[in-house]
């Protein structure tokens, strides 16, 4: 820095600095550990279906206002898709053999974007912190618009009854974070505080430029779009149809969305694929440390 800079610097408040200092990107993510067999990998999993690399294993569909979860195996992909109308989907994902071990979406913001897309992964909480899952293919890549709005967000949570209460003074059963835990319970053995903060698949958002509060946009998703993962160990998913519909419409705002089913398909690429170019399951972090005890 040169002595004018610092001169100049001398004489301004802490603030000053600060408005005038451009944003520093917190994260070196260039400096995590490579995607394990390699971006050339990650690349020909985007068409591993429609070259005949990957055969279909089950095929699900998530109703209206309700919930359905999934198993996937390590090495598995799975796909959310747009099958009937434009829907957005809130959707958790656990270690399949250890639910404390699940999606950490503050950190995966953190570490990726506001808004997931091609190539990014679902990071796990500490102590584990590893990818669960990356993401193969995003048919939508909205990228940003001139709001500052993106696809697939990691900023907001799910739309929950405790919310809903507050804002209508009705109870409501079927937000997101109910039919999380109806089908965590009903179906997974877990509780409600194993239902954690969401991936907002297909869903618009962002923050207003002039008091920088979540907004939400009506979903670009068109039937026939999808979003696929590769799981990155044995993991448990659940997926919910948002009562919110496309989103056009705010929370406990009043009117009717219109809700649509959604479909899920796990594949199973062919047997050593992953592995011949170096792939294995993801490990925990290897954090050897105590926190200083
Ligand atoms: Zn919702």
């Amino acid at each position: 820095m040169s002595s004018s800079v610092e001169e100049e610097k001398k004489d301004l408040s802490r603030k000053e600095i600060t408005r005038r200092t451009k944003p520093i990107t917190c994260y070196a993510v260039e400096k995590l550990p490579p995607k394990l067999g390699g971006e050339e990998l990650y690349t020909s999993l985007r068409t591993a279906v429609s070259d005949g690399r990957a055969t279909l294993l089950n095929k699900l569909e998530i109703p209206p206002r309700d919930a359905k979860s999934w198993k996937v195996k390590s090495g598995q992909l799975w796909r959310i898709v747009c099958t009937h109308g434009p829907q957005v989907a809130d959707m958790n994902c656990w270690n399949m053999h250890n639910p404390q071990e699940r999606f950490y979406s503050s950190k995966t913001r953190q570490i990726h974007a506001t808004h997931l897309t091609t190539g990014d992964r679902l990071w796990s909480n500490m102590p584990y912190l590893r990818p669960l899952a990356t993401i193969t293919e995003d048919t939508i890549a909205y990228g940003f618009d001139e709001d500052g709005a993106g696809v697939h967000d990691v900023i907001g949570s799910r739309c929950d009854p405790y919310t809903h209460r507050l804002l209508t003074n009705e109870d409501y059963n079927n937000c997101c974070h109910s039919n999380l835990t109806r089908t965590a319970m009903k179906d997974d053995g877990l509780c409600e505080m194993d239902v954690h903060d969401v991936l907002n698949v297909f869903m618009c958002t962002g923050f207003t430029r002039d008091t920088n509060q979540y907004f939400t946009k009506p979903s670009p998703v068109e039937v026939g779009d999808y979003i696929e993962f590769l799981a990155e160990t044995d993991l448990l998913v659940s997926a919910s149809t948002c009562p919110q519909g496309d989103v056009s419409l705010a929370c406990g705002g009043g009117g009717e969305p219109v809700v649509y089913p959604l479909g899920v398909e796990i594949y199973k690429l062919e047997d050593g694929y992953l592995e011949r170019s170096g792939w294995s399951p993801s490990v925990v972090s290897k954090y050897a440390g105590n926190h200083g005890l």
